[in-house]
């Protein structure tokens, strides 16, 4: 007989597995880190530059099973630091989700593009999510792991924007990273896959379209799918949970955007 009841998300899809989310200390990452706890990872290794932040999430967390690495994605020494840390303290590296990022400093097009901005930001946006996959897979081929890597473009990684050029130029990239990644690690068994929020309520959003009640109303007249809590970072973390566990064990090379319809909104209005 079909089984008809509502389906619910099951505890334990990444049991035992051991887990590093990069900009752990807030926003998606954190919401994710607090995921990857709930269904049953061994470990969750919270890497941040928020010091104080990300030691308060681990502690809500559980110090038995989540810690907090200072680690500034920019600096590939850093992250290799990481990576080998959880190695040696854990065993074995599972799950990387790379998701530390930044927002443009300002709005610009491309007329009057500040260069070393554009710099800073690609070096934790891009350079930083191609050491974090790096080195993430190195370990996990040294370990024979069939291990998941998941990064965090954007709806920006698919779209122009009017303004923030950078900032849609370093999502592009990371795409064009997992899309690499994926073809080369498939002989190792290792997972590479990108997922793509659409506007989600966190501080880097705040940082762009400021504080007030208004702010949601913005946001959700750019989006198709109303009603719900779309807009929870939440939403992202359980798509990462997904790609991140073996039910997506034939997934690799795809861009997930989790956007409310964010995407289909923009092309129909261009
Ligand atoms: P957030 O500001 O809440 O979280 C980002 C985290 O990254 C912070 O804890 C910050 O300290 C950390 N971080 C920044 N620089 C770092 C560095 N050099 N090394 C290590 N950690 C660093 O923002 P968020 O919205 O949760 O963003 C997470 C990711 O999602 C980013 O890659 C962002 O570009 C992407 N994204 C967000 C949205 C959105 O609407 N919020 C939409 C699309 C994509």
């Amino acid at each position: 007989m079909a089984d008809n009841s509502t389906p619910t998300i099951s505890a334990g899809k990444l049991h035992s597995k051991v887990t590093i989310v990069t900009g752990g200390a807030s926003g998606i990452g954190e919401a994710t880190a607090r995921r990857f706890a709930n269904h049953g990872a061994r470990a969750v290794v919270i890497a941040d530059v928020q010091d104080e932040k990300g030691r308060e999430v681990a502690a809500s967390i559980g110090l038995h099973r989540c810690a907090y690495v200072h680690c500034d994605v920019s600096d590939e020494a850093q992250v290799k630091s990481l990576v080998d840390h959880t190695v040696r303290t854990y065993g074995r590296l599972d799950v990387m989700f790379s998701n530390a990022g930044t927002a443009s400093e300002s709005e610009q097009t491309v007329l009057d593009l500040d260069i070393s901005a554009l710099d800073r930001l690609f070096a934790v946006s891009t350079r930083g999510m191609a050491a974090c996959v790096k080195h993430a897979a190195r370990a996990m081929v040294e370990g024979g792991i069939r291990g998941s890597v998941v990064c965090t473009a954007s709806t920006f990684g698919r779209l122009g924007s009017d303004k923030l050029t950078d900032y849609t130029m370093s999502k592009h990239a990371v795409v064009g990273l997992v899309r690499s990644a994926s073809l080369q690690l498939g002989k190792y068994g290792i997972r590479v896959n990108a997922v793509s929020p659409g506007p989600i309520m966190t501080p880097m959003l705040r940082k762009v379209f400021g504080e007030g009640p208004g702010v949601e109303k913005l946001v959700d007249a750019m989006v198709s799918l109303k009603g719900g809590g779309r807009l929870a970072a939440e939403s992202v973390a359980d798509a990462v949970v997904f790609l991140g566990s073996d039910e997506s064990e034939f997934v690799t090379g795809h861009d997930l955007a989790v956007d409310g319809g964010f995407i289909q909104q923009q092309l129909e209005i261009r």
